[in-house]
């Protein structure tokens, strides 16, 4: 672990992203352990073994203390997302209880909280998350929140095996979804982020048919699915890293993740429409919406 001074934590975001509600986000750490390969933040600056480039903000509770008391002297209550890159229940928040230290600042200043996990350690945060959830001040200009506490679990497969290959260092997901059920039966606003779906793998119809029918049973109120997108040319990146997994674990599906992705980061129009209507089909079905406000 890399303990780090950092020179700010609350970054202000430019507009509030429709999926995540994002008015300002935090990470209390510099790279990710889950170590996910399809990780957008991967790159040269982190590498192909993030978690052994993990750092810790050390001094993020002072500076977050700080910033939020300047920000609600002038009332600038928004949504705060902890967390934008990484996760903020890594496996090193048990014994270090930073995340848990922000949550008291946040809640100090009353400030709204979108959590983004995939890890069950949220539970141990949930006292301080219903206190937010009651104490909050709302952003005016979201009518539709009536939340103080958003509670996301994010998720590109719920099958074990394939989780094992592309999140080795996540919490498995058939425990993510018992957590995302502790946390409805506890009253939170709680969901799911169906980001990024494997194509082959996890956006086949039989997977997707299960994984929205787990999110029910589980007590989702939301999920919001996003298409699989792929970075970078060296070899730490995540078009290498995943390339890399198809070619070892799925070869029969490397001619398809080429002529998809050795030229282009993205998937081609036709699939992002066909996708986007098969998500609104099945949310409809299962009873569950896409957005976190109804
Ligand atoms: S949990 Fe999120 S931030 Fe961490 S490696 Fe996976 S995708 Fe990246």
């Amino acid at each position: 672990m890399n303990e780090i001074e950092a020179k700010s934590i609350l970054n202000k975001t430019k507009r509030r992203d429709p999926w995540f509600l994002d008015d300002y986000t935090i990470n209390p750490f510099s790279g990710c352990s889950f170590n996910c390969l399809y990780c957008y933040i991967r790159g040269s600056k982190y590498g192909e073994h993030m978690e052994r480039k993990l750092g810790v903000k050390i001094n993020a509770p002072e500076l977050l203390e700080k910033a939020l008391a300047n920000r609600a002297k002038k009332k600038q209550h928004g949504i705060i997302v902890l967390a934008s890159a990484t996760d903020p229940y890594l496996q090193i928040e048990k014994e270090l209880k930073l995340t848990r230290q922000l949550l008291e600042v946040i809640l100090k200043y009353r400030f709204p909280v979108h959590i983004i996990t995939k890890s069950d350690l949220v539970i141990r945060d949930l006292d301080l998350l219903k206190e937010i959830d009651e104490k909050a001040i709302l952003p005016k200009d979201l009518p539709g929140l009536e939340r103080g506490t958003i509670i996301t679990f994010s998720f590109s497969t719920i099958e074990e095996k394939v989780a094992a290959i592309f999140e080795p260092g996540a919490t498995a997901p058939s425990i993510r979804l018992k957590t995302l059920e502790a946390c409805a039966n506890q009253g939170f606003l709680t969901g799911v982020s169906m980001m990024p779906l494997l194509p082959w793998i996890s956006d086949t119809t039989q997977q997707l048919e299960a994984m929205f029918s787990a999110f029910k049973k589980h007590l989702a109120h939301y999920v919001f699915p996003g298409h699989l997108t792929l970075y970078g040319d060296d070899p730490s990146s995540s078009k290498a890293l995943v390339m890399r997994a198809i070619e070892k674990h799925y070869p029969e599906l490397m001619p398809k993740y080429l002529e998809y992705f050795k030229n282009r980061t993205d998937m081609p129009a036709y699939y992002k429409k066909a996708f986007y209507t098969k998500m609104s089909e099945l949310g409809q079905k299962n009873g569950l919406r896409n957005r976190i406000i109804p």
